[in-house]
């Protein structure tokens, strides 16, 4: 992953969030899109949740964890006194986690096998509850990551739509760490317009402007918000 950008040195504060506005003001303005057409957000996972007052009272509404557990000790009590927030599930989900994803979270960017189709649409009925909908492709091939495989996108898609009636909106990948990611965000911006879907959730601290470029609609950024991750979070790898 290409990294240039400086990492703000303090954890759970939202020093580096006006940096990361501009740049993607700056790249939206490159590609002559209007910078509404972006969405930050803002990877979460584990700054605690006071440390995200002050993100939330400078305007951040999305947020995105990588785990369901953690999502629900932390958003809750938040939700509650801020009106208003958009909370985003990035990381995988296991099947038996289905139902707590689904009341929790208004959108899901890691659906990638048909047994999670099956248990989302349950839930998606049970609850009467339609979050928003990516489907994760490992756009690398890489064995130990999540996502389906490119060759296996399109009729994947076709699955959660015709067989599921899924709310498929999108795509979302995250590149081999240590490649260019240009080649994995140009595959995934054809991959849905050829399937029709308007949204990319591609572009992380180290590659957004880039991915902006190459028509992500929404950004997954953490550390170049909150600063170097205090703890190892879970990695984003299969469940
Ligand atoms: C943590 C995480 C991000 C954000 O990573 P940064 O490099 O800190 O911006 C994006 N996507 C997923 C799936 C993540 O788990």
């Amino acid at each position: 992953m290409s990294s240039t950008h400086p990492i703000p040195p303090s954890p759970g504060r939202v020093s580096g969030l006006e940096q990361v506005r501009g740049t993607i003001a700056a790249a939206c303005a490159r590609a002559g899109r209007p910078p509404e057409s972006v969405t930050l957000v803002a990877a979460s996972k584990t700054v605690p949740a006071e440390a995200l007052v002050p993100a939330i009272d400078a305007g951040l509404r999305v947020y995105g964890e990588n785990r369901v557990q953690e999502a629900q000790e932390k958003w809750p009590g938040l939700q509650e006194r801020f009106p208003g927030l958009e909370l985003h599930l990035i990381g995988p989900l296991q099947s038996n986690k289905a139902r707590d994803a689904v009341a929790l979270f208004d959108v899901i960017h890691s659906v990638d096998r048909p047994s999670l189709c099956r248990a989302l649409a349950r839930q998606c009925a049970a609850q009467d509850r339609h979050p928003r909908l990516f489907i994760q492709v490992n756009t690398g091939a890489e064995p130990q990551k999540a996502g389906v495989l490119p060759d296996e996108a399109d009729a994947f898609v076709d699955t959660c739509r015709g067989v599921h009636g899924l709310d498929v909106r999108g795509l979302m990948c995250i590149p081999p760490a240590g490649e260019p990611p240009e080649p994995h965000f140009s595959t995934l911006a054809k991959m849905a317009a050829r399937n029709g879907l308007d949204l990319l959730s591609m572009g992380m601290s180290g590659d957004y402007a880039t991915a902006i470029e190459h028509g992500a609609t929404h950004v997954r950024v953490g550390s170049a918000i909150f600063g170097a991750r205090a703890y190892p979070a879970a990695q984003p790898t299969h469940p």
